[in-house]
């Protein structure tokens, strides 16, 4: 019944750990780390020029000494159709260039718009009339080229030399390049034995402005290396780890940020295993689902390429952000207290995707290899991805819910059954709802049959789907004529299993 069969894993660690990174000893023999911090240090008033160097130190080391993290020009196959070329003399003139240059490499800036007024936009954004003088990327409005352009932006953070991330900047008013904190902390520190710095990756950059915006995720993803510029620190990001401006290597526990580090994603989660392939994409969409997006529509494709990647690695197929070969693991999302109604897409996504709805979600079980699921008859795909065939079950009598904070408790007596999250918050009787099964954990008490009584299943909380005044009668009452009736999911649970019925029907979860 196991989904995935979980391989050994020798690598465990929880947080990020933190050493000396000299990436210049052995290489750059004549100038050891120290002396590039130092000259830093001392250059503070004009701590660009510095800072440059060591950012350059760090790329030529990142080609020289890690296998993947630098793109392989003479394999590239893309580039992108415009880039802004950069006069490398004091006028540093701009010039925007509709010409391939395979050989070469390109760098990216990923930034955020903000809120950008529609004289800003008309200013800056780049259009058929003004395209011989404006800077960005994609011809904007009519007669330009968004759509064609969009679907490539993939490949251009992909076949990037390196990403450059405004990290700490709102929007495109607010520059990145700012007057850094003192590298020292005030402290006066001995470069022979330097010790690690305090610096907060996690908050710089995770928390920062630019990576709480969902389009980013993929552009930071697929990216092999990026340079953050945070409010307080550089920090340089490579298959390899991250470094910080001061020369501490942080190297991330072998899980999620492990994954999003990878320089040719998602190549990482060809050896990962079951458990920590769930854990990653779980970590992926509860990153991705509570960041912001302008437009709402955009959740069901800001993340797609990243999707894609996925499907090909793992060899498995998915609808509206859930994969064939782990349905019953990614079906098991809630909603964090967000009530709003769904997201109105011109086709509507089906309601057990997490992206019918706004507003960030959580998973209701950790990833376990312990974690037993349907067979594929009673729950899989089925329309195109539209709709889940399902077995439908009722509830027993004598339960009742009660509200417990966010979520809901069944109670027999006094004794709590199960808990339940609802999607839109509302409460409702459980007499009138009905459930499928979606997995249970093997705890191996089978044999004793009112400790088996006791087990928990996972399920769907879902009832008859309304679809109008105007449907046809019979459509609604028997959809796909074959697979029983058409139903929605309203929530989530874990609920005992004496609670559910044995008996079951056919039906379709839309
Ligand atoms: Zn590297
Ligand atoms: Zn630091």
């Amino acid at each position: 019944m196991q989904e995935y069969e979980p391989e050994e894993l020798s690598k465990s660690a929880s947080s990020w750990e933190r050493s000396i990174y000299d990436p210049f000893i052995g290489t750059f023999s004549s100038e050891s780390a120290s002396t590039v911090v130092s000259n830093y240090v001392s250059s503070h008033s004009t701590g660009c020029v510095s800072n440059a160097r060591l950012l350059r130190k760090w790329l030529q080391h990142c080609d020289n000494h890690h296998s993947g993290c630098k793109p392989a020009p003479r394999e590239r196959k893309f580039w992108p159709k415009r880039i802004i070329f950069i006069d490398g003399s004091i006028s540093g003139k701009l010039t925007l260039v509709e010409k391939q240059f395979l050989y070469e490499d390109y760098l990216v800036l990923s930034h955020c718009w903000g809120n950008p007024t529609s004289v800003d936009k008309s200013r800056f954004c780049t259009t058929l009339e003004n395209h011989d003088h404006h800077a960005l990327c994609i011809i904007q409005g009519d007669g330009g080229d968004w759509e064609s352009q969009a679907n490539t932006m993939q490949d251009i953070f992909a076949n990037t030399y390196c990403t450059i991330a405004a990290t700490s900047a709102d929007s495109w008013k607010d520059g990145f390049l700012k007057p850094q904190s003192d590298p020292l902390d005030g402290q006066t520190q001995n470069y022979s034995t330097p010790s690690p710095c305090k610096c907060d990756f996690d908050k710089d950059v995770d928390a920062g402005p630019l990576m709480k915006r969902a389009w980013v995720l993929q552009e930071r993803v697929l990216s092999r290396r990026t340079i953050h510029f945070t409010g307080s620190h550089v920090y340089c990001e490579c298959g390899d780890g991250v470094i910080c401006e001061q020369l501490t290597k942080l190297e991330p526990p072998f899980g999620k940020q492990y994954f999003i580090l990878d320089p040719r994603f998602p190549n990482r989660l060809y050896t990962s295993g079951y458990e920590r392939t769930v854990q990653f994409i779980q970590f992926l969409f509860v990153k991705y689902s509570a960041s912001g997006i302008t437009e709402e529509t955009d959740r069901a494709i800001a993340i797609n390429s990243l999707i894609i990647r996925i499907e090909q690695v793992l060899e498995t197929s998915s609808h509206y952000g859930i994969f064939q070969l782990f349905l019953s693991s990614l079906l098991l999302w809630k909603r964090r207290q967000d009530s709003n109604p769904p997201i109105e897409y011109k086709k509507q996504v089906p309601s057990w995707s997490w992206m019918a709805y706004s507003g960030g979600i959580d998973f209701i079980l950790e990833p376990t290899d312990q974690f037993l699921v349907p067979h594929r008859d009673d729950l899989c795909f089925a329309d195109d991805g539209r709709a889940l065939n399902i077995k439908v079950r009722n509830f027993g009598e004598g339960y009742r819910v009660e509200e417990n904070g966010e979520n809901y408790d069944i109670m027999v007596g006094t004794e709590k059954v199960g808990s339940l999250w609802l999607d839109m918050g509302d409460q409702i009787q459980l007499q009138d709802c009905k459930c499928i099964l979606v997995g249970t954990l093997n705890d191996e008490k089978e044999d004793d049959e009112e400790e088996d009584a006791r087990r928990y299943y996972y399920i769907l909380v879902i009832r008859g789907k309304y679809e109008g005044p105007n449907q046809h009668k019979d459509e609604g009452k028997h959809g796909n004529k074959d697979r029983g009736k058409k139903y929605e999911r309203i929530g989530v649970g874990k609920v005992q299993v004496r609670l559910v019925s044995i008996d079951c029907t056919l039906g379709t979860l839309w």
